[in-house]
């Protein structure tokens, strides 16, 4: 819709407001949240709390979304760009909200409800979805193959940190279980009978040690033991390893797992065992930031107070979100809002503190504000509809996204 900038700073204005408005309730939202963490697939509690402050903000929502439990979607306008803000509420296990997906619940709650009173008057549509498992479930994998995304113009999600940044440094990552079977038998009577399954495993482990010194400087492959035997006069005939294997794209993803899994098949065939490889049925995808999109959410952020520390940068090594995943899918942005001291590292037990502090609180609001705002601009100017597409590029998905 064609409107002049003095419609559009009125617009923002009406959804800030409202945003201030139900600020007691957004950050009980996200405190509720935090006080209640709830892992991959489990977050009942969150699902229920968002779905029904939804509905009482006069929303229809679809509980149980794509098939998922504890996914949901709202669907608000029917004319004009569709941008979908999403919200995560899993917790990690032992340290719960260390990642501080009550905030992005809260944050999205926030943007959605203002978004959803000034849609009609903006011209624009909006899809509110509940994207549950992020650490490691691949919620959004599973509701982008659902189809999720499909008629999705943009989309966006804000993320706690120790600092305001305009993007993560998200490279892409797939775990893998690793099972080595071998032969049991007395190990001090007849270890010539034996095939040992801890053996193949330590070669294996080993060949990709040395892997490592041949990989990029960006990539990251790392693994533990988690079964090694059941007693030290049994030759072993299970051992299993847990690896992840990172690198910079969804693409040189790759040739790097073909690498790591010729080094483990190899200590199995030196110890002459058999191996199983299972890959996870989630790769997360490394992060392609939207950046026209960027440029308008950092505008945003300056105008209320929050100008981005960090621009672009490129940076090494990082964490993966599977917001990677969606970034493939349509245009995409993962900026961060302070809510911790710099330093303080996401998945630590002091973070999970600053997840539930005034920071935290401030940056429910903040953060809902600029999404609002972002969408606002997104939804009334041509311009930047058009420079959103074009730098999306034709929208091939690599393989591994799906
Ligand atoms: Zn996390
Ligand atoms: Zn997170």
């Amino acid at each position: 819709m064609a409107l002049d900038e003095q419609q559009i700073a009125a617009l923002k204005a009406r959804a800030c407001a409202d945003i201030d408005a139900r600020a007691g309730d957004l950050i009980e939202a996200s405190h509720e949240i935090h006080a209640h963490p709830e892992l991959n697939y489990e977050e009942r509690f969150a699902h229920d709390l968002l779905t029904t402050a939804i509905e009482r903000a006069g929303l229809p929502v679809t509980r149980k979304a794509y098939g998922i439990d504890t996914a949901f979607q709202t669907n608000v306008g029917t004319v004009g760009l569709n941008a979908a803000v999403l919200l995560e509420y899993d917790a990690l296990p032992g340290i719960g909200h260390a990642c501080g997906h009550n905030i992005i619940a809260a944050a999205g709650l926030g943007a959605g409800l203002a978004l959803a009173a000034v849609a009609h008057d903006a011209g624009g549509r909006l899809t509110l979805m509940g994207t549950p498992a992020e650490e490691g479930g691949g919620g959004k994998v599973e509701m982008a193959r659902a189809g999720a995304f499909k008629g999705v113009d943009a989309a966006m999600m804000i993320h706690p940190a120790d600092r305001d940044l305009a993007r993560m440094n998200a490279i892409a990552i797939q775990q893998a279980i690793v099972r080595y079977y071998g032969q049991a038998a007395h190990a001090a009577v007849s270890p010539h009978l034996g095939r040992n399954a801890l053996d193949a495993a330590v070669l294996g482990y080993m060949n990709v040690a040395a892997l490592r010194q041949h990989i990029r400087p960006t990539e990251r492959v790392h693994g533990i033991f988690t079964k090694s035997g059941e007693k030290p006069n049994i030759v072993p005939r299970e051992a299993e390893m847990d690896w992840y294997v990172r690198s910079d794209t969804i693409e040189t993803l790759q040739p790097l797992k073909q690498r790591v899994a010729a080094c483990l098949e190899a200590g199995a065939k030196a110890a002459d065992c058999r191996v199983e490889m299972m890959w996870d049925t989630h790769a997360y995808a490394d992060i392609v930031d939207n950046v026209p999109l960027l440029d308008a959410y950092a505008a945003n952020s300056t105008s209320i107070g929050r100008p981005l520390t960090s621009a672009y940068l490129p940076g090494t090594g990082g964490g993966s979100t599977d917001m990677g995943n969606v970034s493939y899918l349509t245009p995409s942005i993962h900026p961060m809002l302070a809510v911790a001291p710099r330093g303080v590292s996401l998945h630590s037990p002091q973070f999970a503190d600053y997840t539930k502090s005034k920071e935290a609180d401030k940056a429910v609001l903040d953060g809902a504000k600029i999404m609002a705002m972002t969408v606002i601009d997104l939804w009334t100017r041509a311009e930047l509809q058009h420079a959103v597409r074009e730098s999306f590029g034709n929208g091939e998905v690599p393989a591994g996204v799906l």
